[in-house]
This record gives structure tokens, sequence and C-alpha cells, in this order.
């Protein structure tokens, strides 16, 4: 649901022209209530805060409208809508949701207002600015994303068992074997909440995968 109609941003314009230090804002896609439909949270009513941009180009992505455009948005803006919509859990999310430098004082001011915050992230930026109370849903790329080569492996160390989940979406069986290999590698059914296995929009091949997920999880595979 594209979010910009009714946005005010006149005054943020005003201090600019004027010279004044301006609010800080996001380049932003959409801003919706809807359910959560992936991670452990599953279900629950959520906030989405959708930013424009991101560094990689996964081959099977389905965000490309994310890439470009949207509008810069002020945080006062945003936190209007969020409080409009009354829901008390919020996902910063894209695109690359850390590739905006602002967006880690935004997921600061979240939490001191109290929201609980998940941010997903595909991994290529470090999660180290990110605000330690918000639950971090770190997305690790797979050999047919072809951008592997760009997870950022430390975002691997600092996942914290009590709040933050890895995600790796598997194109194929090659893709499975990658997985567990990292799971194994960074030991994630201790470090992550939650490890989550999830196919490619669209694979043909998805029985084949469902059938090797099945008969050799992972530990700590949902
Ligand atoms: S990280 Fe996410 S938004 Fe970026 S290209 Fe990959 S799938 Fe698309």
């Amino acid at each position: 649901m594209p979010f910009v109609d009714g946005f005010q941003h006149s005054r943020y314009y005003v201090a600019r022209i004027r010279g004044q230090k301006p609010l800080m804002d996001l380049r932003v896609i959409e801003i919706f209530l809807s359910i959560q439909g992936e991670s452990s949270h599953a279900g629950r009513p959520c906030s989405f805060v959708r930013l424009t941009g991101c560094p990689m180009r996964c081959v099977w992505c389905d965000s490309e409208y994310t890439f470009y455009g949207g509008e810069h948005v002020s945080f006062e803006d945003i936190f209007a809508k969020l409080d409009e919509f009354g829901c008390n859990l919020v996902e910063v999310t894209g695109g690359e949701p850390l590739a905006q430098k602002a967006v880690f004082p935004f997921i600061t001011e979240l939490c001191d207002r109290g929201y609980e915050v998940l941010i997903e992230t595909g991994g290529y930026v470090s999660t180290e600015e990110v605000d330690p109370r918000a639950s971090i849903i770190l997305d690790v790329k797979c050999p047919a994303s072809g951008e592997s080569s760009r997870n950022h492996w430390p975002n691997l160390e600092r996942l914290r068992p009590d709040k933050d989940e890895v995600k790796f979406v598997v194109a194929d069986l090659d893709d499975w074997q990658f997985a567990n290999e990292i799971v194994a590698k960074y030991d994630l059914a201790a470090r992550a909440k939650e490890i989550l296995i999830s196919p490619v929009h669209g694979v043909r091949n998805l029985a084949e995968i469902a059938e090797a997920v099945s008969l050799q999880p992972c530990e700590g595979t949902t």
C-alpha cells in the first residue's frame, strides 16, 4: 500500500531553506499495517516501514521496486503514521534498511518510544550500530542468489539467542547444503533464536528441497 498521500513535509523543507538543522529523515517506499508473514513473529499484527535502496542484486529478488524512488519522510511524520496504526510491533525493512545511515538513530528512537522493533536485513551491512533493543532477522545469502560473497560474516557472530533470527532463502540443493555448512560453522543453533529456511518464490524443485529439509534438518531449523 503506497503511503505517500497525506504526509506533511512543509516544515522539513522550510527548515532547510532557512538554513536550520533539518529534521532527520529516511527515504521511504511505503509504510503500512499488516500481518507479519515471516519469521517466528508470523501471524502478529505489525507495522512495516519499507525503506528505499539495496546495494545487492539477488537474482531471484522480488523487491526490485524498492531499489529506487520513494520519498524523503521525516522521522516525525513516520512516527505520526505509526501512532495512527497503534500497533506495538514495527518492522523496518527494505530493500536493505541498514543502507541508510539515518536508520540507526531512527531505530533507537523507535525503541525509546516503546515499540518492539524487528530489523529485516539482507546481511550485507554491519548490524553493529543497531540499537541492541531491536531484534535482528538476518538473511544469509546462499550461492544461487549470486550475492553470497557479499555476506558480512561478523553479523553472524553478533546474533543473540534470546531475540535474533537467521534466514536462508534456498533455490536448490546446493543452497541447502551451503545453509547446513554455515549453521555448523557459526554454531547458529546456539547463537540464534530461530533458523528459518525459506524456498525461493516460484522455485520449480520445491518438492525436492522440502524433502531434503525434512529428511536432514539442521539443528534448530524452522
Ligand atoms: S537483499 Fe533483499 S532487496 Fe536486496 S536484492 Fe537481495 S532480495 Fe532484493
